[in-house]
């Protein structure tokens, strides 16, 4: 039986005079994959940022676990559980491959832990073992992209939130990517996706949400969005 993990409710977030989301709802079970999809500038990424506490609700609550985020510090929800993959990846270019890891476990106190975290991720992300001693700037997209879903897996976190990762990377590539996030999946993490490439998405998420300039006008199952006219037309080019 599957539990609430997530539960956002009417939030809203606000840039100045701009209000980026505008009273958005929407929840994630323990296990699940969820999408967030939609145009650019739609606010998916604006979500993803004040769940990590990286941008403060105007209004509205997000419940994780049964605590309330929206007034917690960014590292204390990281502590809580949420692991944060931004857009654009963000590796420490100047940092080694496996620094750049080590950085994901820094809450982390006892070292077999950190030792325990490091093999799944190797195991996970062989390539990553192979150039562990490399800087993190000389990796290709592709593998930038595993190193910050790397880092993620280093937190021990229960929650991903991944901010699109297929951005800027060949199809075969994407696959690649795509195919991992699903074993991590396997392995007992659940996922908050966002993504602009939608059929990629609904392919990979059990259900989804459709944002639309910061509200939601679609959500249901992938299977049925997959089928759905105005998603067909909007975002899958039907
Ligand atoms: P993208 O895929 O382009 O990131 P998105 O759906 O993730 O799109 P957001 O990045 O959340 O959308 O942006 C939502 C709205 O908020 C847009 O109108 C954007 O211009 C605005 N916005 C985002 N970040 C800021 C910021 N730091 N300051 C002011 N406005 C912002």
């Amino acid at each position: 039986m599957s539990s609430r993990m997530l539960d956002v409710k009417d939030l809203a977030v606000s840039y100045g005079m701009i209000t980026a989301v505008k009273g958005v709802s929407f929840n994630l079970d323990e296990g699940e994959i969820v999408a967030l999809i939609g145009a650019n500038g739609a606010g998916k990424s604006t979500i993803l940022r004040t769940i990590s506490g990286l941008e403060r609700a105007k209004s509205g609550s997000i419940q994780f676990l049964g605590k309330e985020l929206t007034k917690m510090p960014a590292h204390k929800i990281v502590e809580a559980g949420i692991a944060h993959v931004p857009e654009g990846r963000r590796v420490f270019p100047r940092l080694t491959v496996k620094e750049n890891l080590m950085l994901g476990a820094n809450i982390v106190k006892e070292r077999s832990i950190i030792q325990q975290r490091l093999e799944r991720t190797y195991l996970t992300f062989p390539r990553l073992k192979e150039r562990q001693a490399q800087l993190a700037g000389t990796l290709s997209g592709g593998e930038q992209q595993m190193l910050a879903l790397g880092r993620a897996l280093m937190t021990g976190g229960k929650l991903m939130l991944l901010d699109e990762p297929s951005m800027g990377l060949a199809p075969i590539i994407v696959e690649d990517i795509f195919r991992i996030i699903k074993e991590i999946n396997e392995a007992g993490t659940s996922i908050l996706l966002i993504e602009q490439n939608a059929f990629l998405a609904l392919q990979t998420a059990s259900r989804a949400y459709v944002l639309e300039t910061g509200l939601i006008s679609i959500e249901g199952k992938s299977s049925d969005l997959l089928k759905d006219d105005r998603v067909r037309e909007s975002y899958l080019g039907a």
